[in-house]
C-alpha cells in the first residue's frame, strides 16, 4: 500500500541524506528455524520506529513474514527486503529463509547483501541449517556478527560457535544475570553496563539504562567483565597488527587503558577481514539487547563501498543491478527487488535486461519501508529498490542502463582479460546468478476443469519467475503438467500459493522421486532405417557404442570416431540430437540418464535422406544399445542431520535403520545428540511428521542432496514392479 507519495517531503529529505553510500548497511539475518529471527527482525523495526506495535510471531502477526502461509507455518520463505533507519544509517534487511528446502533463496540473498547477522538460540547452540548458511556466507566472503538470542533460557554456548563454525568468536559482551534473571549485558568495548529494567509486564524495552561499571557493582559481574575484556583485547591484538602495535607502543603498561574507540575500530577491521566474528547477547522476546545489536550492525558490518562485488567495475558509473526477488502483486503486477551495484536507477525510464536481452520500462521506484512503500524519483548505487513495471524480469537477472552500456562493459572486461593474467577467461558482464540444481521431487498437477488450464499456466509462469528452482514441464506421453521442486515442502507451498494467490484449486498427483538411470556394460550396435515416405526413400545406417562413464560427473557425452570426420556440421548436429533425445529417457523406467558416453562409429546416409530421419535412426539405435547395456537405477541419497534429545536417540536410530539409512556419526551437544546419516530420498517422505511423532517434538533435522547412488538389485526390482503396477 502506498500511503506516502513522492510529495511527502520529510521522507524524501531523510532519504536523500541516507543515500550516502558509507551510511548504508545491506544486511541479511540468518538463523535456524526457531532461533528467533522473526522476533529479532521485528524488534529492530520497532525500535527504529518503523512499526508502531510489537506483534507476536506466535500469534502470526509480524511484518517480514508477510505471506499468508508463512504466517501459518511460522517460517520465512521469501527473501524480501525491508528498509529502516537507525542512528543516521540506512539499514536494508534482506530476509533469508531458515528452511532447508530454500537454501537457494539463502544463496541468492547472500549475493545481494554486504554483511550478515547470525541469530543463534543461545541455549541450543549451532544447528544444522545455520551451519549450511554459514558455509554459504563463507563462500561469498560475507562479514558476519553473531547474536546469541534467548539468553533468558539457561545455557550459553560460545564454545559451540568456536567448535562447529570453525569461526573465531569475539565476545563483545558478558551477560548480567542468567535465565529468567538475565537483565542486560556489560559492553566490553566501553566497559558500561546496559540494563533493561522491566518496569511492567508490557514494557517494550525501548528505554534502557547505560552506566559505567564501577566498584560498587556485583563482584561476580565485575570479575567476569574484567577477565573478558582483557581476553578481548588480547584476542583482537592477535588478529589485528595495527592494534597490536598500538598496544605495544602506548599501552604496554596498562592494556586496560586502551581507548574504546581504538578497540572498536580494530574489531571492525577484524570483522571485515573475516578474521573474527563479534558476538552479542540478548533476548528478543524479552526486549533485551536488540538496540546494541543494531549499533553493532552499523559499527562493524561493511558499507556497500567496502565490498568488492564481482564485475561491477566494468560498468563504471553506468547502472548495474541484480533482480534478486520477484513478487506478484494483484494490483501492481510484478514487483522486482533490485540491488543496485553501480550507477543510478531512475523511475520512468527504460532499462536493459541482459539475461532476457530485452528492454523493459520501469514505471515507479519504491523504498520498501516496513509498513509502507515510499515512492522516490531515483536511487543511487549501494541501495535496495523495489520497482514496478518490469514485466519480463526473472529472479537472478542483471539489469543495466542499455544494450550499449552492456556492450561497453563487455569490451572493458575483454580488454582486461586480454592484457591481464586472466587470458582466455570468458568475460561475462552478467552478475553471477545462482546455479539451480536439478529438482529431486516431482508430481503432476491438474486444474479442476479444463477451462482453468490457461489460468493455471499463467500462475505457474508467474511462480517460476519468482522462483527459478521451480521447474514445470509437460509430460510428452500423457500431456500432463508436471511440477518439479527441491523438496516436499517446496511443492506443498507452490500448491498452496496457487490456491491462495491465484484462486485455483488444483489436484496434485502423488509426489515422486526424480530417479536417474545409467548403464552397466559397454556395447556396440548397429541399426538401419529404410523408409519411403511419398516418393522419397530415406536410408541411413548407424554404428555406435555406449559405455558407462562414472567419471563424467553426472553428465552424458557424445563423441565421434575419426572416420566420421566427413560428416557435415548439420549431419553431426542431427546425430547429436538423436543421442541427446535418448539420454532424456532411460530404457528401464524412463528417467534421464547420467554417466553414459556414446561413441559414433559410422554413419552412412543415402542421398535424399532427411536429417530428421538420421536423428530418428540414431535414437532407435541408441535405445537398442542402452537396452543391451543393462540399465541401473540411480537414486538421490540425502545427507541428513538430526538434532535430538538424548532420550529419543534410540527411536530415531531404529526408524532410520528401516529407511535404509547409514549412520555416519553421532555427536553430543549439551543434552542433545546430533546424528549424521545418509538416507535415500525415497525413504524420507513425510519425515518431519514422523520425526515429530517419534520424539514428541524434541528433534529438528536438515536434509540436503548428497549424491546419486546405484540402487541394489532387490530394491530396484521392487521399484520396477511398483512402477509397472505389479505391486
Ligand atoms: P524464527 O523461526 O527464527 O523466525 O524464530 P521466531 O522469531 O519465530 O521465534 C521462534 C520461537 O522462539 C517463538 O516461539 C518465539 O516466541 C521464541 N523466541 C524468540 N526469541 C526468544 C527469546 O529471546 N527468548 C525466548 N525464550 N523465546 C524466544
Amino acid at each position: 500500500h502506498i500511503k506516502r507519495q513522492y510529495s511527502f517531503l520529510p521522507g524524501m529529505f531523510s532519504f536523500q541524506i541516507m543515500a550516502m553510500c558509507t551510511m548504508i548497511r545491506n544486511i541479511g539475518i540468518m538463523a535456524h528455524i526457531d532461533a528467533g529471527k522473526t522476533t529479532t527482525t521485528e524488534r529492530m523495526l520497532y525500535y527504529s520506529g518503523y512499526i508502531r506495535a510489537l506483534g507476536d510471531v506466535d500469534d502470526g502477526d509480524t511484518v517480514t513474514d508477510f505471506m499468508a502461509q508463512e504466517r501459518e507455518r511460522g517460517i520465512t520463505i521469501q527473501s524480501a527486503a525491508v528498509t529502516f533507519d537507525w542512528k543516521s544509517h540506512r539499514i536494508n534487511l534482506i530476509d533469508t529463509p531458515g528452511h532447508v528446502d530454500f537454501t537457494l533463496e539463502v544463496e541468492r540473498a547472500l549475493r545481494v547483501l554486504d554483511g550478515a547477522v547470525a541469530v543463534f538460540d543461545a541455549s541450543a547452540g549451532v544447528e544444522a541449517q545455520t551451519l549450511t548458511v554459514w558455509r554459504q556466507a563463507e563462500k561469498h566472503h560475507v562479514p558476519c556478527i553473531c547474536f546469541l538470542n534467548k539468553m533468558d533460557n539457561l545455557g550459553f554456548s560460545i564454545q559451540s560457535i568456536r567448535d562447529k563454525l570453525k569461526a573465531n568468536p569475539v565476545l563483545l559482551q558478558t551477560p548480567i544475570g542468567s535465565g529468567k534473571n538475565f537483565t542486560g549485558v556489560v559492553d566490553l568495548i566501553t566497559n558500561q553496563k546496559l540494563i533493561w529494567k522491566q518496569k511492567s509486564v508490557g514494557d517494550d524495552g525501548r528505554a534502557y539504562e547505560v552506566k559505567p561499571l564501577n566498584e560498587l557493582d556485583d563482584a561476580a559481574v565485575l570479575q567476569e567483565a574484567k577477565g573478558a575484556r582483557s581476553a578481548l583485547i588480547e584476542q583482537v591484538a592477535d588478529l589485528d597488527d595495527e592494534f597490536a602495535e598500538l598496544l605495544l607502543n602506548d599501552f604496554i603498561e596498562n592494556l586496560d587503558a586502551v581507548p574504546s574507540i581504538k578497540l572498536q575500530a580494530a574489531v571492525r577491521r577484524v570483522t571485515l577481514a573475516r578474521k573474527g566474528v563479534p558476538v552479542l547477547l540478548g533476548s528478543s522476546l524479552k526486549n533485551k539487547g536488540v538496540q546494541p545489536l543494531l549499533d553493532a550492525i552499523t559499527a562493524y558490518l561493511p558499507a556497500p563501498n567496502e565490498r568488492h562485488h564481482d564485475l561491477v567495475q566494468w560498468y563504471k558509473d553506468d547502472l548495474c543491478a541484480l533482480a534478486f526477488k520477484v513478487l506478484h502483486d494483484k494490483q501492481r503486477g510484478p514487483l522486482v527487488f533490485l540491488r543496485i551495484y553501480s550507477g543510478t536507477l531512475k523511475a520512468q525510464t527504460a532499462v536493459h535486461n541482459i539475461n532476457r536481452n530485452s528492454i523493459e520500462r520501469m514505471s515507479r521506484l519504491l523504498v520498501p519501508f516496513a509498513d509502507q512503500h515510499v515512492e522516490i524519483p531515483s536511487m543511487p548505487a549501494g541501495n535496495i529498490a523495489l520497482t514496478v513495471g518490469l514485466k519480463q524480469t526473472v529472479t537472478g537477472d542483471t539489469i543495466v542502463l542499455s544494450k550499449a552500456s552492456a556492450a561497453a562493459a563487455a569490451r572493458r572486461a575483454q580488454n582486461k582479460a586480454d592484457t591481464g593474467k586472466k587470458r582466455g577467461e570468458h568475460a561475462s558482464v552478467i552478475l553471477s546468478g545462482v546455479e539451480v540444481p536439478d529438482p529431486v521431487f516431482f508430481c503432476t498437477i491438474e486444474p479442476p476443469t479444463m477451462a482453468k488450464q490457461a489460468d493455471l499456466e499463467n500462475a505457474l509462469n508467474c511462480l517460476q519467475r519468482e522462483d527459478p528452482s521451480l521447474k514445470v514441464r509437460v509430460d510428452p506421453d500423457s500431456g500432463q503438467t508436471v511440477l518439479c521442486g527441491m523438496g516436499e515442502l517446496h511443492i506443498e507451498i507452490i500448491h498452496d500459493r496457487i490456491r491462495r494467490e491465484y484462486g485455483i484449486e488444483t489436484h496434485l498427483g502423488p509426489l515422486q522421486v526424480a530417479y536417474r538411470e545409467t548403464i552397466v556394460q559397454h556395447v556396440s550396435t548397429t541399426d538401419t532405417l529404410d523408409r519411403t515416405i511419398g516418393e522419397k526413400r530415406h536410408v541411413v545406417t548407424v554404428e555406435l557404442s555406449v559405455r558407462p562413464a562414472a567419471d563424467a560427473g553426472g553428465s552424458c557425452q557424445v563423441e565421434f570416431e575419426e572416420q566420421t570426420v566427413e560428416l557435415s556440421p548439420e549431419m553431426k548436429e542431427a546425430v547429436e540430437n538423436g543421442v541427446h533425445s535418448s539420454y532424456l529417457q532411460g530404457p528401464l523406467l524412463g528417467y534421464p540418464l547420467q554417466d553414459v558416453s556414446t561413441l559414433i562409429q559410422s554413419v552412412h546416409v543415402e542421398s535424399g535422406t532427411s536429417l530428421a530421419m538420421v536423428s530418428a535412426c540414431v535414437s532407435r539405435c541408441m535405445l537398442k544399445a542402452l537396452k543391451l547395456a543393462g540399465g541401473q537405477v540411480l537414486e538421490p541419497v540425502m545427507s541428513l542431520e538430526v538434532t535430538v534429545g538424548e532420550d529419543y536417540l534410540g527411536s530415531v536410530l531404529g526408524d532410520l535403520a528401516q529407511r535404509r539409512g547409514t549412520v555416519r556419526d553421532i555427536q553430543s551437544r549439551h543434552d542433545n545428540k546430533v546424528l549424521l546419516a545418509t538416507v535415500p530420498l525415497a525413504e524420507m517422505m513425510g519425515y518431519s511428521t514422523i520425526l515429530r511423532t517419534l520424539t514428541s517434538g524434541n528433534a529438528t533435522f536438515s536434509l540436503e542432496l548428497d549424491s546419486y547412488e546405484a540402487m541394489n538389485l532387490q530394491d530396484q526390482n521392487t521399484l520396477l514392479k511398483r512402477m509397472s503396477g505389479l505391486l
